[in-house]
């Protein structure tokens, strides 16, 4: 099975390959060229977490060995993470939520960067190179946390992480902040999420930086590369085995499932176990007033002219969904030229409108639907009240988009809502959403809030205002790029 760029197919490589490279030369995503034989229930049934993402990832990543999967799967799926299950499924009146926020950083990115590091070294180890692999990451608060405990002492691994000095909350501040390791570092940058964004990807490309890189490479964990799609994978087969094993359906009977999307990678896993196999009636895609994806499958048109809101689900604020590109590519047959086109339109004129075939295509597999912020504050309220359930905005998105869907459509079919974080990571909201109370400091509002719902607070989030802060570094954006060499320097003489 080979990996291939969505803007030029000739541009073809081994999983181990594509997931060293990150993202092709082209600009293009590297995206499964074909899909293995079909997953049969007897090799899912029966099996934990741990068994089932073996079978998952010895089928699309399969130029590594059996034994090169089990290490990785094994190193990534363990007591990091609270609970034996991993991915745990909570039943709520009309449906199930898939807890994806039990590893280490409480986000369900820790599915995806807790194994890549693994993925990233093996590869490296199979083509034998001792170089080695600095990330350089970009984040708006989840992601560099996740990365960042991913990376930490990972041997031949360094990471550098840079985060908006305003406009990650305080509790992802101090996750960043207090990170363990002897290979990580954390900065702050005097600007905003695009500028770190816009650093990281100059310093791939800068003489200085380049110059620098003696015995170092540099790689990134940002959500296109393969390494942290295919993993996700894993868990939509869990869940659906979770329902079949206590009687719930029977193998065979689909479902659906609402993912609250912002770049796309969560839902596109979720239609690559379709294709492999999993009983999939419809993906529903949970946009907040962000809702450029709701529209975009309601009418075939990608528009960029719109308004950008701030909203208290802040990982799904995002107007360009990277990871749509790949299911483009793979619903065109693989049309690499038209790809490309569109992007280039996308980039140039802010949209770009796929034809009929592929809408009709789209509308098979997804349905869209957004949430106002009052929804989205509603839905949280009336859950922990007349359920006892407590959930995280990007959750209370993805469960009223599953009402609203089957409101319209009538389709009841059973339905799995992805949890995607955990109600502590966005303490003042929910508090406020819960109980009225406006406490505006985070740290404060994690105690109130534990206090009037007596849920456990996660470990990593309980001892964060103890643990001592490491990294106090904040940096001018146009200093980016001596900061980004002198690091560089650093690591290669490591090496020596
Ligand atoms: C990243 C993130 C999402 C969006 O996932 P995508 O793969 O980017 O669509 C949703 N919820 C939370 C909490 C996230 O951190």
């Amino acid at each position: 099975m080979k990996y291939i760029s969505s803007r030029n197919r000739s541009c073809r490589m081994d999983s181990h390959e594509a997931i060293i490279r990150g993202l092709s030369e082209d600009g293009g995503l590297f995206t499964p060229e074909s899909f293995p034989d079909e997953i049969q229930p007897e090799d899912i049934l029966n099996k934990d977490y741990r068994g089932i993402a073996e079978v998952i990832l010895k089928a699309m990543l399969d130029d590594y060995s059996s034994e090169e999967i089990r290490h990785c799967v094994d190193s990534a799926y363990d007591e990091k993470f609270d609970t034996p299950e991993i991915v745990p499924l909570t039943p709520v009146h009309d449906g199930w939520l898939m807890e994806l926020w039990h590893g280490p950083t409480s986000a369900f990115k820790d599915l995806a960067l807790t194994i890549l590091p693994h993925l990233l070294t093996t590869a490296y180890a199979k083509d034998d190179r001792s170089d080695v692999v600095s990330i350089l990451t970009a984040t708006s608060g989840d992601t560099g946390k996740a990365a960042l405990s991913g990376f930490a002492d990972v041997p031949n691994t360094a990471i550098t992480v840079f985060y908006p000095e305003i406009g990650v909350s305080a509790v992802q501040k101090r996750q960043m902040n207090t990170s363990k390791g002897n290979n990580v570092e954390v900065i702050a940058v005097k600007g905003n999420f695009d500028d770190c964004q816009r650093m990281v990807k100059e310093a791939c490309a800068s003489e200085e930086v380049l110059a620098a890189c003696r015995g170092v490479t540099i790689s990134s964990a940002n959500s296109i590369n393969a390494g942290r799609l295919i993993p996700q994978i894993v868990y939509y087969f869990h869940s659906y085995a979770q329902l079949v094993q206590q009687g719930t359906i029977a193998w065979g009977d689909p479902v659906n499932f609402s993912v609250p999307t912002g770049n796309f990678g969560d839902i596109l896993a979720g239609w690559l176990a379709k294709q492999i196999g999993l009983p999939v009636n419809r993906l529903i895609c949970a946009s907040n007033t962000n809702n450029v994806l709701t529209d975009f499958l309601a009418t075939g048109t990608y528009s960029l002219d719109r308004k950008f809101h701030t909203t208290m689900s802040p990982s799904m604020d995002i107007l360009i969904s990277s990871n749509l590109e790949r299911l483009l590519f793979l619903l065109s047959g693989q049309d690499d030229r038209q790809i490309a086109a569109w992007m280039k339109q996308l980039k140039e004129e802010g949209s770009y409108t796929v034809g009929p075939e592929i809408h009709e295509k789209l509308k098979a597999d997804f349905a869209g639907a957004w949430t106002s912020e009052e929804e989205c504050a509603a839905v949280i309220h009336d859950l922990w009240h007349d359920e006892h359930v407590l959930i995280d905005p990007h959750t209370a998105v993805a469960l009223s988009a599953m009402r609203r869907y089957r409101e319209k459509t009538g389709d009841m079919t059973p339905c799995i809502v992805l949890s995607t974080a955990s109600p502590y990571k966005f303490c003042h909201d929910v508090l406020e959403c819960i109980s009225g109370k406006n406490i505006p400091d985070d740290f404060e509002a994690m105690e109130v809030l534990h206090e009037v719902t007596g849920m456990p607070i996660p470990v990593n989030l309980r001892n964060l205002k103890e643990l001592p802060v490491r990294f106090t570094r904040s940096i001018a954006i146009e200093d980016g790029m001596h900061v980004i060499a002198d690091r560089m320097r650093s690591l290669g003489h490591v090496q020596d």
